[in-house]
C-alpha cells in the first residue's frame, strides 16, 4: 500500500499477461514468463543473440544478415538439427515462436467467449 507505483506496475502487468498469454522474456528471450520472473543470471541480445550487450546496444542490429535467433541455435544443439536461425529471436518467422503461439492457442478455452 505504500509503492504507490510498484501497485500500478503491478497491475498493468497483469492487464497485459490476461490480454496476451504470450510471453517471451525480454532477458534470457524464453517463452512463457516476463522478465519480472527470469531466473536467467545472464541477458541476451534478442536480435545476434550476444550475452554481452542489449538489443538496445547492440552494434548490429541494422544489419538483417547478423541476426541469431538464441531459441533456435539452442534448439538445432540439443536436437542436433540444422533449423534456420538466421532470424531474431521475437520475430514473427522464428518456429520456436510460432510454435509457442500454436500452443497457446490451442490451449485457449473458447466455450467461453
Ligand atoms: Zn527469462
Ligand atoms: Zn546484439
Ligand atoms: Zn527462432
Amino acid at each position: 500500500m505504500m509503492e504507490m507505483g510498484r501497485v500500478y506496475i503491478d497491475h498493468q502487468r497483469i492487464h497485459l499477461e490476461k490480454f496476451s498469454p504470450f510471453l517471451q522474456c525480454h532477458k534470457c528471450l524464453q517463452f512463457g514468463h516476463m522478465k519480472t520472473r527470469c531466473t536467467s543470471q545472464e541477458s541476451f541480445c534478442s536480435h545476434c543473440a550476444s550475452n554481452e550487450h542489449q538489443l538496445s546496444d547492440c552494434p548490429v542490429k541494422n544489419n538483417r544478415n547478423t541476426a541469431k535467433c538464441r531459441n533456435c541455435h539452442s534448439h538445432n544443439t540439443k536436437f542436433n538439427v540444422k533449423a534456420d536461425f538466421k532470424h531474431p529471436a521475437n520475430s514473427d518467422s522464428c518456429p520456436r515462436l510460432r510454435a509457442m503461439r500454436d500452443r497457446i492457442a490451442n490451449k485457449v478455452d473458447y466455450r467461453s467467449a
